[in-house]
């Protein structure tokens, strides 16, 4: 028999609606008959079967549902089918001739809770948030070469419940090198995946990307904590007069250089600042210096409920000062990627960051993670990205 739970009404409903995890602190106290990677069959107080799940001993989140069908089992086929669906929804819903580093399988979203993999041209790289997945990983491994056929398969890392990160290593075929050229709606993008954060690059940033590149034309545009350069390029592409892109890291920095170089700019007409984003904005302040487009996409403020408050305050106080470096009637495109941050909490900050700034602001545009990012409609928590186009009177 494998280990199984019974759960209350309330989140039987959760279960059938498709929110795909169960806290601890819900299961019965005391000791649960599963190790780290079982599989759990989770049950209605009525003793019939919901689904089954993935077990993790230490995470506050300790079942992470596989399946909701009764009749499914959690086995090479189960995966094998997951993988396929994602793979050929990503080919329904993205221009692939394009771009060719995008998300493959976005966890929850995909069905498989708990597993990231993204594609940066022939490789493949996962990230697991749990190592509940780590007996497991044979049988993504295979699914993913039989779906996918790439290069390479990088693991990036398992997260653990005490939030470390290990076990980086090449899972199959080659490993990846130091730089990897991808296309993103065209533009040639250049990804250290073994070095780079998260996986290697901000995917979830590529439709909004886009929009700046519509936007960019003629324009003086700021970006700031560029990364590699992802908006930076957008912009550049997109007919920008000159970019200016400021990230605290070096590496970062050196990488929007090359990105510039990669597509033919020449990187000594474009400004490249490794800076404190607000120091920088601090000093042009000081310096009456504006833009005609500045692009606020900062790390998440918020990596946990308890510091929401905090983070509201520092989302305002960055964005009102973004807002005063924005000649009049230019634009702000201001982002947020912390899923604590509501999308009603971060334009309410942008409100007080306007009036702060004594400018009026209009919205244009509020857009949201792209179609290689999907989020179950009923697992609210797995939404996370904001991005906000608006003119600055
Ligand atoms: N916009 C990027 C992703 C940004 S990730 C893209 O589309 O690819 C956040 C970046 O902010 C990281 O590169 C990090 O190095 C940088 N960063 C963190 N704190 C910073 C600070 N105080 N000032 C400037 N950059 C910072």
């Amino acid at each position: 028999m494998p280990p199984s739970i019974l759960i209350a009404d309330r989140l039987a409903e959760h279960v059938r609606r498709g929110h795909p995890w169960l806290y601890r602190d819900v299961l019965p106290p005391g000791a649960f008959p599963a190790r780290t990677g079982d599989i759990v069959e989770v049950r209605s107080k009525e003793n019939k079967v919901l689904g089954r799940a993935l077990f993790d001993a230490e995470s506050p989140i300790a079942l992470r549902l596989l399946t909701t069908r009764p009749s499914e089992g959690v086995d090479r086929a189960l995966i094998l089918r997951r993988v396929a669906q994602a793979w050929s929804l990503r080919h329904a819903t993205l221009d692939l001739s394009l771009t060719t580093g995008f998300r493959v399988v976005h966890g929850e979203g995909d069905r498989l809770p708990g597993v990231v993999v993204d594609r940066y041209a022939g490789f493949l790289v996962v990230k697991l948030d749990t190592p509940a997945w780590l007996p497991h990983l044979p049988l993504l491994v295979e699914a993913l070469q039989e779906v996918i056929q790439p290069q390479g398969i990088y693991l990036k890392g398992v997260l653990h419940a005490e939030e470390s990160v290990s076990g980086a290593r090449v899972l199959a075929g080659e490993a990846p090198p130091d730089e990897i050229v991808i296309f993103e709606s065209g533009i040639k993008l250049a990804v250290d995946v073994i070095r780079g954060q998260k996986t290697g690059f901000f995917l979830d940033q590529r439709d909004n990307r886009a929009v700046i590149l519509r936007c960019a034309h003629g324009r003086n545009v700021l970006n700031l904590f560029s990364y590699t350069g992802g908006f930076s390029l957008a912009a550049a592409c997109g007919g920008a007069t000159r970019v200016t892109s400021v990230d605290i890291a070096r590496g970062a920095v050196e990488g929007a250089r090359r990105n510039l170089g990669l597509n033919g700019f020449d990187p000594e007409q474009h400004g490249l600042v490794v800076a404190d984003a607000f120091d920088y904005l601090t000093d042009c302040a000081t310096h009456a210096r504006q833009f005609d487009l500045v692009i606020v996409d900062p790390p998440s403020f918020a990596p946990s409920e308890r510091v929401v408050k905090r983070a509201l305050h520092a989302y305002t106080r960055l964005n009102t000062r973004a807002i005063r470096q924005v000649t009049p009637g230019g634009l702000l495109a201001a982002s947020s990627c912390s899923s604590h941050v509501s999308l009603e909490d971060f334009v309410q900050s942008l409100r007080e960051s306007a009036a702060e700034a004594r400018r009026i602001v209009r919205v244009l545009e509020v857009r949201t993670e792209p179609a290689d990012h999907p989020v179950p409609l009923h697992f609210p928590e797995g939404k996370y990205l904001k991005f906000v186009l608006a003119v600055v009177e």
